[in-house]
């Protein structure tokens, strides 16, 4: 039987998402051998493939090239999947919302640092003006919350998402699994 492609995309995330999908330790096995991980931070692909089965989202879309990344994903991709509370409602990248991108830059490259400070023009890419979920900008099949959300969690929905089936999390999500 043939493996499904399996990857993963981190926006902006603190990669903690990614983190815990690593918590799942000796429970990866099973993973492995039911999917190929075909591009993610964890391994060394440059180039997201197409027809991907599933993809697991880490981060909020908050840049152009966030921007860009996720549209090219969803578009390549069957399942697409919102892991953790930056990919689901933005969460701590969105905490930068109320304010201007200017006033962000300004406290993140000049009045917070001692040593040549000033905006950088090139390597950081361009900050969009809000922080969004990735559901506000392409369509999202399966949610899974949780900063992070728990090993447990994940390996639920990777082995139910692996096995064909979308996941029902409300139960485990609501008690906090
Ligand atoms: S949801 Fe939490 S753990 Fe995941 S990327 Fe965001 S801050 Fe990090």
């Amino acid at each position: 039987m043939s493996k499904i492609k399996l990857a993963t995309v981190w926006l902006d995330g603190c990669s903690g998402c990614h983190m815990s999908f690593l918590d799942l330790d000796e429970r990866l096995l099973p993973v492995a051998q039911k999917a190929e991980l075909v591009y993610s931070p964890l391994v060394d692909a440059k180039e997201f493939p197409p027809d991907v089965d599933v993809t697991l989202v880490e981060g909020a879309v908050s840049s152009e090239k966030d921007l860009h990344k996720i549209r090219m994903v969803r578009e390549r991709t069957k399942v697409l999947v919102s892991l953790g509370d930056c990919a689901v409602t933005a969460n701590v990248p969105g905490m930068r919302n109320p304010f201007l991108t200017a006033d962000v830059y300004k406290r993140a490259y000049i009045e917070n640092v001692t040593l040549e400070p000033g905006v950088p023009t090139q390597v950081v890419p361009a900050l969009l003006p809000f922080a969004r979920p990735v559901h506000e900008i392409v369509p999202v099949d399966v949610f899974v919350p949780g900063c992070p959300p728990s090993a447990d969690v994940i390996c639920f929905a990777v082995t139910e998402l692996i096995e064909g089936r979308l996941p029902n999390l409300s139960a485990m999500t609501r008690f906090g699994a």
